[in-house]
């Protein structure tokens, strides 16, 4: 067994150590990897660890999309920190149960003690605010709209939503999050209540279009509740206006939700405090630490800023769970989970062995890379088409737009060489664009040339 063990630190060192050696895009038919399992397992006859063990390297080496990877320019998936992957193999180890604070009372304090910080760097007083740790982003923008609906509408959680005398309705950009048209279904919403603001010509919400739709349904008898604003959108790393949008929330009584699942990392760096004007304002706040905060999935977080209504929405009484302590809050009466993984552990082992000025150097190296590529782009002749500071380029080119070539065969042919990854997005609903994000602190200036050189062969060449 112990083998095994020293096994898995080798898998580690070489793993972390080796990303140059391997595929970045893998190339596989699913036929191929069900054949390899259903070849070698059916669960009735025993395998030894050793065996299960190098199946598992070789299957997640050799057919996984290498997020980890320097030269993946991808959807705001990172390399992580060492101290993240000890912190979830420990986690798995102790397996505590942070469901009830009398169960862990260190795994909770050491969350607390996390979530204090980041509630702190939101401009939130944790003495009167509330966070939590979420599987992610989704779950951190459903916990936003459950809050929003419990504070606005006092019946709701006794008598749902049809007591309510008016139709709730709340209000995105073009550009948010689709999980929004989700928790719309599973909150009984409906999906036709998310009203979908269209944005300005840097991608921004329209606020100016935001007004008039908030005056419309009232007048039509619709019931306005909530407004989110995008501190980083996932096509473009936008960042609303958020000032704007917190002015307009207090004069018609909305929610204010500010998802920052990306972005919001950003508040580690003190340079970068003016693009988020207004994020102080929020009710509440979505920030991934499983994207730019560079640890495993799933690390969600979420903050708001009315503890009360936290409680007050999450409340349950259950005859078989441990007695509550009166100057702690159990997660299970409190959030969305029951059952709770230490899921705070790898942001708490990050920061402490980073340090927040390591880390905001982390963040302003990947902003700095954002700009060499634009650059580069730049003179290879592509046309950049967002404008963020954050390190998301968006990007076409002349052949592109003239019809001669589209995204998707560059798309292809990149994947066929299985050297880097990037995606094509859509903008403004129907722009078609191809799309780079730095998403890895040890990406260097050699990763973006060797992207720049393989897009402008391809844009150049015939194939
Ligand atoms: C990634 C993302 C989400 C979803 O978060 P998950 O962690 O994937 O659930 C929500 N909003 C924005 C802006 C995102 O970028």
């Amino acid at each position: 067994m112990y083998d095994i063990l020293n096994g898995i630190m080798d898998e580690i060192r070489d793993f972390r150590a080796s990303h140059k050696n391997i595929k970045v895009v893998p190339k596989v038919k699913p036929d191929e990897i069900r054949d390899f399992l259903a070849d070698r397992y059916d669960f009735k006859d025993s395998v030894s660890i050793e065996k299960v063990f190098d199946d598992v390297k070789y299957t997640m080496r050799k057919w996984s999309l290498h997020v980890t990877d320097p030269r993946y320019f991808g959807l705001f998936d990172p390399q992580v920190t060492l101290p993240s992957i000890i912190a979830d193999t420990l986690t798995a180890l102790y397996n505590p149960q942070l469901a009830s604070w009398s169960h862990a009372p260190a795994a909770n304090e050491i969350e607390n003690f996390t979530l204090n910080y980041f509630l702190r760097k939101f401009g939130m007083d944790p003495g009167k605010g509330f966070a939590n740790f979420t599987t992610g982003g989704a779950e951190s923008n459903l916990t936003a709209v459950l809050l929003a609906l419990t504070a606005k509408f006092p019946e709701y959680g006794n008598n749902g939503l049809r007591s309510l005398k008016k139709q709730p309705v709340f209000y995105i950009s073009e550009e948010t999050h689709d999980s929004f048209n989700k928790i719309a279904h599973i909150t009984g919403l409906g999906r036709n209540t998310v009203r979908v603001i269209g944005v300005d010509d840097n991608l921004k919400i329209d606020t100016f279009k935001l007004r008039k739709t908030i005056e419309s349904d009232i007048r039509s008898g619709f019931k306005p509740f909530l407004a989110v604003g995008t501190a980083g959108t996932t096509a473009a790393g936008i960042i609303d206006p958020l000032d704007k949008l917190a002015g307009i929330c207090s004069e018609y009584g909305l929610w204010f939700h500010v998802d920052a699942a990306w972005g919001g990392a950003a508040v580690l760096v003190p340079e970068y405090g003016n693009y988020f004007k207004g994020l102080e304002r929020a009710d509440s706040i979505t920030c991934d630490a499983h994207k730019w905060l560079a640890v495993s999935m799933g690390g969600g977080m979420f903050f708001t800023r009315d503890r009360k209504n936290a409680l007050n929405t999450f409340k349950i009484e259950a005859g078989y769970m441990p007695d509550k302590t009166k100057e702690t809050i159990d997660t299970y009466a409190s959030t969305i989970q029951w059952s709770r993984r230490f899921i705070g552990l790898k942001l708490f082992m990050t920061m402490a062995v980073l340090g927040e000025r390591e880390m905001a150097e982390m963040i302003k190296k990947q902003v700095l890379l954002g700009e060499k590529l634009r650059r580069k782009l730049k003179h290879d002749g592509w046309i950049i088409v967002n404008k963020t500071p954050l390190p998301v380029v968006c990007f076409t080119h002349p052949r592109i737009t003239k019809g001669e070539l589209k995204p998707a065969d560059i798309i292809s042919e990149i994947y066929d060489r299985q050297d880097t990854w990037i995606s094509e997005t859509t903008l403004k609903s129907d722009m078609n664009v191809l799309r780079a994000c730095i998403t890895n602190y040890e990406s260097t200036e050699k990763d973006i040339l060797f992207l720049a050189a393989q897009l402008k062969e391809l844009i150049e060449g015939e194939y």
